[in-house]
């Protein structure tokens, strides 16, 4: 009798969901302001039903448009999508990669979702599937990022006492005296019970850098992010050099073809793995081994997603050991109005708790998911 696991697992159905979802607060950065969320859930179905979830969470000022992520899977991808199976990952992507340039965000929906399916069924999580969990909960970190400094103070006082130690203070959208005065409040009021870092999103330039950064260090942050524009790979090789605190690539590191440039060039201490960026888990955790081979830390961070991006993110990071600095997958518990999954994602007391379920381990509220929709594709 032929063992049903050795059977192709055909992609049956592709359902696209263009998502607007509104957020608690304006969130600004060094590269621009948001308060919606816009986003793409990508639905597969398997030929034996089982449902498959991926998102693509794409900001056009940091990794691509909307339109053309939905673009590269509805148009470019639907028919060699439809009929493949959903086992073939890798060469669905290498696929990918040939169709369409760019678009990392449809990528990561695609591989997410394809794994989701394969791991239901499995029977084991995508965690799994990637090599096995490493840690079954992660410190989770906020970002304050509200122009609106008293209001983040109450934001981080609510926090804190969910348990959240890990802050990640946004800066260089104002000036240099609101950063100081921000970082000086939250010192002053919790001392070293939190752990402080420090995020640019290219916001200063190269001339700046070094003078503002070393009047930052007696706030004693975990790392500087991102202090100038990504493709300034000198500058941010010179800061390094020139910093104690150790620095962290961001937007200068997507894939890992930059990745492995940044360590030729020491462009930093650390890097961001994001599977929004990298175009899926597999592809950040190549970024991961460059990272490793050059001894070069990792963290965990995240676009502006849903639980469904969160949850792969969890998975990925959750499959990496010498991951040490925390993940920021805050957006669903902290930051959007309401999530579109049926359980919350879960953080308990500070920590994202990686799901355990096969696949995914998450479930679509579908009541959620229509409110939240503005288009829908296939
Ligand atoms: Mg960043």
């Amino acid at each position: 009798m032929t063992d049903p696991r050795t059977q192709a697992q055909r992609i049956h159905r592709m359902r696209l969901h263009r998502l607007r979802l509104p957020a608690r607060a304006v969130h600004s950065h060094g590269v621009g302001d948001v308060g919606v969320v816009e986003t793409i859930l990508l639905e597969l179905t398997d030929d034996e039903g089982r449902t498959g979830w991926g998102e693509a969470s794409p900001w056009a000022v940091f990794t691509g448009t909307i339109e053309a992520n939905l673009a590269a899977l509805h148009i470019h991808m639907r028919e060699r999508i439809l009929g493949a199976d959903a086992s073939a990952t890798e060469a669905m992507l290498a696929d990918f990669d040939r169709t369409v340039m760019h678009c990392s965000e449809a990528k990561a929906a695609l591989e997410t979702a394809m794994l989701d399916l394969l791991g239901q069924r499995a029977g084991l999580s995508i965690g799994q599937l990637l090599g096995g969990c490493c840690h079954a909960e992660i410190p989770l970190s906020f970002s304050v990022a509200n122009p609106d400094f008293a209001a983040d103070l109450d934001t981080v006082a609510a926090l804190f006492a969910d348990g959240v130690r890990l802050f990640k203070m946004k800066t260089g959208f104002a000036d240099h005296a609101f950063d100081a005065m921000r970082l000086e409040k939250l010192r002053g009021v919790y001392g070293d019970a939190l752990d402080l870092r420090i995020d640019y999103n290219q916001g200063m330039r190269a001339h700046e850098a070094i003078p503002r950064l070393r009047d930052l260090e007696r706030f004693r942050p975990t790392f500087f992010e991102q202090p100038v524009p990504r493709t300034n790979l000198e500058a941010m090789a010179a800061i390094t050099q020139a910093i104690d605190t150790p620095i962290l690539a961001d937007e200068s590191v997507f894939n890992p073809r930059e990745a492995l440039v940044g360590a030729q060039m020491r462009i930093a201490d650390l890097f961001s793995l994001k599977i929004m960026k990298s175009g899926g888990m597999r592809r950040a955790l190549e970024v991961a081994a460059i990272a490793r081979a050059a001894g070069i830390g990792v963290y965990g961070g995240c676009m502006f997603e849903t639980g469904i991006a969160h949850a792969a993110g969890a998975h990925l990071m959750a499959a990496i050991p010498d991951l040490t600095l925390g993940c920021e997958f805050y957006m669903s518990t902290y930051y959007l109005a309401e999530d579109i999954l049926a359980d919350p994602f879960p953080v308990r007391a500070g920590k994202v708790i990686v799901p355990q379920g096969p696949g995914l381990g998450v479930t679509v509220d579908r009541a959620r998911l229509a409110r939240y929709t503005v288009e829908t594709l296939g």
